[in-house]
């Protein structure tokens, strides 16, 4: 018999992998977990029937979310992680000898846990000894800090369900007054292809515009993520993620990357016009 892996991207759209078998199905406090496995994409994690990551195309967001903010700020010494359970995002941030601290908090210690078992490629940097793992809600946890951190990326699920939070306007101010005065926020952005989503995305752009003086919008290709075509937020205080891209010095640190580059990192910012024109009309 074979088996299938089925997502709603829209009420008439549905995406599909083979699967060769279910490794996990549980229910935390907070969510339906599960990971498969299956010939195209390898082992993948799906929360409330939405996938988190692959281990075939995990490099690709893993990447675009942490090396373009570093490549702006090469020197950042104190990072938060919101969400990012997976530890994919950790994995690369702790490949930087200059960052010191990294915080990285997710809801639901249950996440980890599986993903420590069973993706140990992405969960493979959670015990580094700079890595400060905490279990409430990031919505919660960023409220007690100012001027504590040069770098925030928010690797959270989608705006409903425990994320919902993540999306908020009181969050977006609590992380401005987290940064220090060149700090970086990084978030996923959602897609702008399909109704839903761009709403999503289009009402994060708004409530981040309103607070940050510099807020920008790159993309990458996510063959998993619905549209394949995926968004990130970069909001800052000061810093410019075009004409402050540093790629000599974040090329002096000669990371080996598959996916980002200089140059992409800049070509990442030059939106389609159907994508311009969401932003601008966000509000
Ligand atoms: N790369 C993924 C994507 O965009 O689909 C995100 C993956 S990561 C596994 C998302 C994590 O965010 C999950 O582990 C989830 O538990 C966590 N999360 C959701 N809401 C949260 C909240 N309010 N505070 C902290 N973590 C949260």
């Amino acid at each position: 018999m074979e088996l299938w892996y089925t997502e709603e991207h829209t009420p008439t759209v549905r995406f599909s992998i083979k699967v060769k078998n279910q490794i996990v199905n549980i229910r935390s406090q907070f969510q339906q977990i599960s990971v498969f496995d299956s010939e195209e994409f390898g082992r993948f994690l799906t929360l409330d029937g939405l996938m988190m990551l692959t281990e075939r195309d995990e490099f690709i967001y893993h990447e675009m979310i942490v090396h373009v903010p570093m490549a702006v700020n090469p020197s950042a010494r104190r990072a938060l992680v919101i969400g990012g359970g997976d530890g994919g995002t950790v994995r690369e941030l702790a490949r930087y000898s200059g960052i010191e601290h990294i915080d990285m908090v997710d809801i639901d210690e249950m996440v980890v846990n599986v993903c420590r078992e069973h993706f140990p490629g992405t969960s493979c940097r959670l015990d580094d000894g700079r890595v400060h793992l905490h279990f409430e809600d990031g919505l919660r946890f960023v409220r007690r800090f100012e001027n504590a951190y040069d770098l925030i990326i928010v690797d959270s699920t989608d705006p409903f369900g425990p994320g919902e939070g993540l999306f908020t306007r009181e969050f977006y101010g609590n992380c401005f007054k987290a940064l220090s005065p060149d700090g970086i926020l990084v978030n996923q952005h959602e897609n702008p292809y399909y109704d839903s989503y761009s709403h999503a995305m289009r009402r994060a752009h708004r409530r981040i515009r309103e607070i940050f003086p510099i807020c920008r919008v790159y993309q990458a290709h996510i063959p998993t993520y619905p549209s394949g075509h995926w968004l990130f937020g970069f909001a800052s205080k000061k810093r410019d993620p075009l004409s402050d891209l540093d790629s000599a010095a974040w090329e002096s640190l000669k990371l080996t990357t598959r996916y980002y580059n200089s140059d992409l990192h800049s070509g990442s910012f030059m939106l389609p016009n159907y994508v311009i024109e969401q932003l601008e009309d966000a509000g």
